[in-house]
């Protein structure tokens, strides 16, 4: 039997992951935390934009979902509200500029500011330490 991608040990409840990659520099950060996320298995990423366009399939497998991630660059909370406004809740929701990310850092440093934040949200999944959520 094949599992939904971010799926969890062998079943079809997905963790769906959305970044609000913004324009920002800890909005891109979000990003770049969610495709990692992706790629160690503990979650699928999914488009924050096609729910606030209100796109049914993508609402539908939102809905569906047994766990959301909210990554949001800063305390706009855009991935957050945008998620409220569909009738949805984040099960797991991390603010980069709380983990003092800031969005336009004096020295950026991308890769170790996103696996901050990737360790961050598989400590709160309780995945820390495995490839993925099975793992
Ligand atoms: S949460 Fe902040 S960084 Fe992300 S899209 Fe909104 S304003 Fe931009």
């Amino acid at each position: 039997m094949s599992s939904a991608p971010g799926a969890c040990c062998g079943g079809n409840a997905e963790t769906l992951v959305f970044t609000c990659a913004g324009a920002a520099y800890s909005g891109q950060v979000a990003n770049r935390s969610g495709v990692q996320l992706a790629e160690q298995g503990a979650g699928a990423l999914f488009c924050i934009a096609a729910v606030a366009a209100g796109i049914p399939g993508k609402l539908d497998r939102a809905r569906q979902a047994a766990r959301r991630v909210a990554i949001d660059g800063c305390e706009d909370h855009c991935v957050r509200k945008v998620l409220e406004k569909a009738g949805l809740t984040a099960d797991v929701h991390v603010v980069l500029t709380d983990m003092d990310i800031e969005k336009k850092p004096a020295q950026p440093n991308l890769i170790t500011d996103a696996k901050r934040v990737v360790d961050a949200v598989k400590q709160r999944l309780g995945v820390a330490g495995r490839a993925g959520c099975c793992g």
